[in-house]
């Protein structure tokens, strides 16, 4: 007997009701982080990426944005009496910061909207408290991701740029250095906000045999609502050396290839184009996979 079936028709309810409200406040943090970026565009008159976190923190009153060396932590928000601040990590890349810093941001527009009742939903399959708390951390932790993307790469503007250079692997380097935002972060917004529905994957050196083969770390898109669902994964996670994502990993020019991937009931081939970012400890493939073509 699967652990599921243990639960009443009520807890099954009540889930899908809790889904309900963290798409329902998905959709409205990210709307609230549009119509920020809206006022920065009319306040600055164009809008040309990129669309910088001291910016956005301005128009949020937000007093000052400090750099220091937190240690572990990215970023931290700070309510003083005369508003708030916001501190960023230092040693993290440029990139890195602006995400963070983005993120924080999302945590002032969080508490405007009072979506806390929402994230009250979250987890009921849980008896155990911690994890019901450690649940609806990670949903607030996502609802500020969702809105740091949406600012740092609004929706429309990214559209715009992506169509322009292609949907490919080799617009991700162009894209991010535009929007000075990661290689992953793009690469997952490609996967997003794509006219074209294509998945985003990270794969990763893995293992203790001599070549290491590749591993399937996470896979984003196609769309914004296939997050976390078991579908559009690839069938076979581990890949053995040789292989054409090695040569991907080897080297920086792109290489084609082609995957099984699961979809819904089916199993599908679907062609891919990967690239190998980073260096050393940090190198990762990421691979773009087409659903249409
Ligand atoms: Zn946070």
């Amino acid at each position: 007997m699967s652990t599921y079936s243990l639960f009443s028709d009520d807890t099954a309810q009540q889930e899908s009701r809790a889904s309900l409200n963290l798409e329902r406040a998905t959709y409205l943090i990210i709307e609230r982080a549009g119509q920020l970026v809206n006022r920065l565009v009319e306040d600055r008159g164009h809008d040309t990426p990129p669309f910088l976190p001291a910016e956005f923190a301005r128009l949020q009153g937000i007093k000052k944005i400090v750099k220091e060396d937190l240690g572990e932590q990215s970023a931290v928000l700070l309510r003083f009496h005369d508003g708030p601040m916001i501190k960023v990590n230092q040693k993290h890349n440029l990139a890195r910061q602006n995400f963070s810093c983005a993120h924080e941001i999302g945590h002032t527009l969080l508490s405007e909207l009072k979506l806390e009742p929402c994230i009250e939903d979250v987890e009921f399959r849980s008896f155990n408290p911690q994890a019901r708390a450690l649940a609806r951390g990670k949903a607030r932790e996502r609802l500020c991701d969702a809105a740091a993307t949406e600012l740092l790469m609004p929706e429309l503007v990214f559209r715009k740029y992506l169509s322009g250079f292609g949907v490919s692997i080799n617009s991700i380097d162009r894209l991010a250095s535009i929007f000075k935002v990661s290689l992953q972060t793009t690469a997952i917004r490609i996967a997003e906000v794509s006219p074209e529905p294509c998945i985003a994957l990270l794969w990763q050196l893995w293992g203790r045999s001599k070549p290491k083969g590749l591993r399937f770390m996470w896979r984003v898109g196609p769309g914004r609502k296939s997050r976390g669902k078991a579908n559009y994964i690839p069938v076979h996670t581990l890949v053995r050396y040789p292989s054409k994502l090695h040569r991907a990993y080897e080297y920086d020019s792109p290489v084609k290839s082609s995957k099984l991937f699961k979809l819904d009931t089916a199993v599908k081939r679907l062609p891919m184009e990967s690239k190998g970012f980073g260096r050393g400890d940090t190198r990762r493939v990421i691979s773009l996979a087409f659903l249409g073509r």
